[in-house]
């Protein structure tokens, strides 16, 4: 495995992305989750964060998860990568 970094597509700096752990915060609903050791592809020129689909797609079940019950406030979860590979 020698595989090259991707390419930042938005600085356009010769930037590449490396693989990296982020923490997202949602604070657009009624419960304000932070996800931390969200698996991320950051840009080492400009700092772009990127997420995969399979990411994006388990950070909103994560999120959509905390809302509505009779928690309200900020919510901390650890991001748990064996979800996606359980998701297939
Ligand atoms: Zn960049």
């Amino acid at each position: 495995m020698n595989e090259q970094r991707p390419q930042c597509a938005v600085c356009n700096l010769g930037g590449h992305l490396i693989d990296e752990f982020i923490t997202e915060t949602d604070d657009t609903r009624t419960v304000i989750v932070v996800v931390r050791r969200v698996p991320a592809l950051v840009c080492d020129r400009c700092g772009t964060t990127t997420v995969t689909d399979e990411v994006a797609g388990e950070l909103a079940r994560i999120t959509d998860a905390q809302q509505g019950g009779a928690v309200s406030g900020t919510v901390v979860v650890d991001f748990d990568p064996r979800q996606i590979a359980a998701a297939g």
